[in-house]
């Protein structure tokens, strides 16, 4: 018998930001306006460039299997011992999820959110379990709790893809204090949020934080992801890790980005100045955003539509159509530079 794929993955999976792409060059657009990823659009430190270069001399050797000094900078600079590291965050939240999932156990996820969670448990034969958000996107606090009662794992990101939406410290606490449920905080974007959670690791023994150098230190294509663990956990999970995951190419500039916290606060004022910006001009289609990026009711229009024409005049945005929960008249715009913004707020305008 031929072989195929599994059946859950016969749907939609990951969706990658190419159809607008394809479109702005089908135009014969040269310059494009690339909103549509959260990527940071300034390059990376030039610190994180030359600890990568001196890294590249030996990749003949592989790499070290536990970053050491990597490792205790994360500790170091963030006050917290026990830090785990992975190919992207997306490499953690996979590793995680090996770690503790057996075929049928629970994890919960508040949706709409970023897809990668359930694609990731349904392929450990996860049993996935939604909770709706409210309308403005904040969580339900009452139904996440009831559905991590047996559940093995339950994710929240905060400030959350594709919404925007900040979940505040207290209700963060309110969870943890009523489920034993190991609670995955995705942070990936929290260095452009006004607070972080980094005081609940000390008085939670089952609360990850993942962070990822992808957004605030523009390292997205050398894929590290880190994640703040309790200690109980750091074991298994080294256990359960591909082995290698993180190259030293990677390890190196990370660690180069990471001393280098001017290039962080450049980009986070950067940020939330256009961010101000957006969400004045866009009115009240605009949702409030804690992170690199905006949600934006275009209805009667759909998410798909805009996407379509805004990448016909050069400018990538994401459609959200496919983030489940939310429907079909959403896209979610990155703040970029300054002329991909104001290219942008002047084509949404007269959309
Ligand atoms: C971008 C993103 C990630 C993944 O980041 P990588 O480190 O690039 O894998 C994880 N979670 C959310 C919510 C993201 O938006």
């Amino acid at each position: 018998m031929r072989p195929s794929g599994r059946a859950c993955f016969s749907g939609n999976g990951y969706v990658y930001a190419t159809r607008a792409e394809e479109i702005a060059k089908e135009q014969g657009i040269k310059r494009i306006a690339r909103l549509a990823s959260n990527e940071n659009p300034f390059p990376p430190s030039p610190k994180a460039l030359q600890c990568a270069e001196k890294a590249l001399q030996e990749v003949n050797r592989y790499p070290p299997e536990v970053h050491r000094t990597l490792v205790k900078a994360f500790a170091e600079r963030f006050g917290y011992p026990s830090v785990v590291l992975g190919n992207g965050m997306d490499g953690v939240i996979e590793t995680v999820l090996r770690t503790l999932i057996d075929p049928g156990d629970r994890v919960v996820i508040a949706q709409p959110t970023f897809s990668f969670y359930g694609v990731a448990a349904t392929a450990q034969s996860a049993s996935v379990v939604s909770v709706p958000r409210r309308s403005d996107f904040s969580v339900d606090i009452p139904a996440f709790i009831r559905a991590c009662q047996d559940a093995k794992l339950a994710f929240l990101c905060t400030p959350n893809n594709p919404t925007g939406t900040f979940t505040p410290l207290e209700e963060v606490r309110e969870i943890l204090d009523a489920t034993d449920t190991l609670l995955f905080l995705d942070n990936a974007y929290i260095e452009f949020a006004a607070a972080d959670y980094l005081g609940l690791m000390q008085e939670n023994d089952h609360l990850i934080i993942g962070r990822t150098m992808s957004k605030a230190y523009s390292l997205a294509g050398l894929r590290l992801g880190y994640a703040f663990v309790p200690a109980w956990f750091e074991t298994s999970y080294l256990r359960a890790s591909t082995p290698f995951a993180v190259n030293r190419v990677t390890a190196a500039a990370a660690e180069g980005a990471l001393s280098d916290q001017s290039h962080v606060t450049r980009i986070v004022t950067h940020v939330r100045h256009w961010r101000r910006r957006f969400l004045e001009e866009c009115g009240n289609r605009a949702y409030p955003s804690e992170a690199n990026f905006i949600l934006i009711d275009v209805a009667p229009l759909k998410g798909d539509e805009v996407m379509e024409r805004l990448a016909a005049r050069g400018i990538m945005v994401r459609s959200c159509a496919s983030f489940p929960g939310l429907g079909d008249h959403f896209i979610r715009v990155s703040v970029g530079e300054a002329w991909e913004n104001e290219l942008f707020l002047r084509e949404i305008a007269v959309l």
